[in-house]
């Protein structure tokens, strides 16, 4: 009877230790993009609009980057895709070491798009964010020859503080820094703007 008690035993951890391991994976693929391993969209909509009322509440200002690669498009038609996926993944290490505290995190929005967010930081700390960024990912020195701003892969930031005397929104705040973008795009790619 013992015997078959401990088989049985045996038996529900091994169960318990699959379930646990499924239950792992299922969370880290729903909050995870498979190709770069930053976070997902979905994930870091979550986090920042979490983030907004912690700000809101203890009087803390926060950062927000969203980045696009410049002149993608014609790297995948020059390359193929699959070096296209390299680059987004390089793109995306240069974007984890940029965040260097538990409050700093990156995501990767869609496509060739990545969102940061800093908590507690002011506009000069995030301008050189900002700088940190396209250096870094200047310095990768990849190749796209129909870049009409560098020999090497670049990408624009649109940048934004998000002051703590009022309560905000995470699409009011994606909103802003995507214009900001769109302004960086508009004067000449390879740089940021920051409101
Ligand atoms: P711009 O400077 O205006 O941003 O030019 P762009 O060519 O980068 O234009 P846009 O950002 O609109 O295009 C994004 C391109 O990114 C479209 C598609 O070819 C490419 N892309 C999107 N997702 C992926 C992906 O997962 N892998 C690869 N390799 N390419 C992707
Ligand atoms: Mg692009």
């Amino acid at each position: 009877f013992a015997a078959m008690c401990l088989t049985i035993n045996k038996y529900c951890q091994n169960v318990l230790k699959e379930n646990f391991s499924l239950i792992k994976r299922l969370y880290n693929e729903s909050i995870f993009d498979s190709m770069t391993q930053l976070f997902n969209r979905k994930h870091f909509d979550q986090q920042l609009n979490l983030l907004l009322q912690i700000g809101y509440r203890d009087k803390r200002k926060l950062g927000l980057i969203f980045l696009d690669v410049d002149y993608f498009k014609q790297f995948n038609d020059a390359y193929g895709h699959v070096e296209g996926d390299e680059v987004l993944k390089k793109i995306a290490s240069c974007l984890k070491k940029v965040c260097r505290r538990d409050s700093e995190f990156a995501a990767r929005y869609g496509g060739d798009e990545f969102v940061l967010v800093f908590y507690d930081i002011n506009g000069h700390a995030l301008q050189n964010k900002c700088k940190a960024i396209i250096d870094a990912v200047q310095k990768l020195a990849i190749r796209n020859p129909k870049n009409s701003v560098s020999e090497f892969i670049t990408v624009s930031l649109g940048a934004k503080i998000v002051h703590s005397d009022k309560m905000s929104t995470c699409s009011k705040v994606i909103k802003v820094a995507d214009e900001n973008l769109y302004k960086a795009k508009g004067d000449g790619r390879n740089r940021f703007f920051i409101s």
